[in-house]
């Protein structure tokens, strides 16, 4: 049996880019997923994820993501492929931003002015001149910053995949890890469901909404919440092409709605909800998008993108997040099992973090730590926990 100096467990975003750093620091690093990579079920895999920087009163994340998108435009160079699409982010709100500063597109505005950039203040005019498939009298108030838009997230993790495979890392597909082999507060190896045992001397736990199914201690912390997902066959494509129509957020902190420009090889618009969502075991339940989601979202186009209302559905998917009581990602080495290092929680917010995260990772899981690390430690909730990411619809 062949000894790694790193077993990574899930080739999603997390595990891929920490493989790769893993793999550049000199550690002989080995991926294990079932089935193939980019899984189809994986959250990571999709057509499109947005990369927005505005966090709302979340300065760090903000210049998390500041940092990552200059890295999306290095992996585009590098790749010499578009797989981040800078076609701008547009906050559409239901009250005037200023005059709600806690607001998430007040507070963001006012971060990203903090940050040095200049985000523009669109007039209901200048949204009906720009943006036309928008009802511009639905909305108070729309900013918009060109520093951001959207990665092709499947395409990523396929070339970073393949890049992984360049530098040395094994990438094992058709491996899915059923048990830790534990011996004296180690993992010494770990067994799979199709019958093999890799050994290694860490191993790096990255199974997205699986890994509370994998590390049970984890579930009071992590659990897979269902999230849907629209796309459209728009009747007049020419309407949500970028620049004329963007990423953008409609009121998304109280209603959840988000959607895309027309992806350029699908021909689609997606359109999601960062909502509560339907918490799965995802395992062992159904996901699926129901006749209540549809009708939700047609009442939201008919009100917000009356061009879109009545286009069909062409494809829809409820995904899952890793989701953290508190919304913060989990990265950090487990307490009793002093080589097994847990790197998952993305809660509906990580993929855009891709070019920041496989060195925070990799320096937690070589026994160190990084400037943005420390709020993704092992911690405690309790029942006053609460979802924190500011964008998201928390309902009730
Ligand atoms: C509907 C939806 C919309 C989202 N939108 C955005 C967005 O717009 N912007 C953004 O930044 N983020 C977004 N996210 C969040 C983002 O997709 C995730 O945070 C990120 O992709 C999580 O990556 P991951 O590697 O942790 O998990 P995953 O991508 O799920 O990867 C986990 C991997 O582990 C593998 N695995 C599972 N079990 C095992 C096992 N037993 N053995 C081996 N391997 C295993 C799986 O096959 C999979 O490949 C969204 C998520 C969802 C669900």
């Amino acid at each position: 049996m062949k000894q790694y100096d790193f077993l990574v467990v899930g080739a999603g975003i997390f595990g891929i880019t920490a493989a790769i750093e893993l793999q550049k620091r000199g550690h002989q690093t080995a991926v294990l997923n079932p089935d193939t990579i980019p899984h189809p079920m994986a959250a990571s895999t999709d057509i499109s994820k947005v990369v927005r920087m505005e966090y709302g009163a979340d300065f760090e994340y903000m210049e998390m993501v500041d940092a990552a998108i200059d890295g999306w435009h290095a992996w585009n160079d590098f790749f010499e492929d578009k797989l981040y699409h800078e076609t701008g982010f547009l906050m559409l709100c239901k009250q005037n931003a200023s005059d709600d500063p806690e607001s998430f597109e007040g507070a963001s505005t006012r971060n990203l002015i903090r940050l040095g950039y200049q985000p523009e203040r669109l007039s209901r005019q200048d949204l009906e001149r720009r943006f036309p498939a928008f009802a511009a009298a639905a909305y108070t108030d729309a900013i918009f910053n060109p520093r951001a838009g959207y990665a092709e997230s499947g395409r990523v993790v396929q070339r970073l995949t393949d890049y992984a495979r360049q530098l040395g890392v094994e990438v094992w597909q058709q491996q899915t890890v059923r048990l830790f082999e534990k011996t004296n507060g180690r993992v010494t190896a770990v067994q799979t469901r199709e019958g093999a045992r890799f050994a290694a001397g860490a191993v790096l736990l990255c199974a997205g909404a699986y890994t509370p199914y994998l590390l049970p201690e984890l579930k009071p912390a992590l659990r897979a919440t269902g999230h849907p997902v629209f796309h459209l066959q728009p009747d007049r494509p020419e309407l949500f092409r970028a620049p004329g129509f963007s990423v953008f957020t409609s009121d998304i902190s109280h209603t959840g709605w988000y959607g895309f420009p027309l992806h350029p090889a699908e021909n689609v618009v997606k359109i999601a909800n960062h909502g509560v969502g339907i918490e799965l075991d995802p395992e062992h339940d159904e996901r699926v998008v129901g006749a209540d989601d549809v009708a939700a979202l047609r009442t939201f186009l008919a009100e917000h993108i009356p061009a879109l209302a009545n286009d069909p559905v062409v494809f829809t998917r409820r995904c899952l997040y890793s989701d953290t009581r508190d919304g913060h990602f989990w990265i950090d080495r487990h307490p009793e099992l002093e080589n097994l290092i847990v790197a998952a929680g993305g809660s509906g917010h990580g993929f855009k973090m891709a070019p920041v995260l496989g060195a925070m990772i990799a320096d937690v899981a070589t026994g160190g730590a990084h400037k943005w690390s420390d709020r993704y430690r092992w911690r405690q909730f309790d029942a006053a926990t609460r979802q924190v990411e500011e964008a998201r619809f928390k309902a009730g």
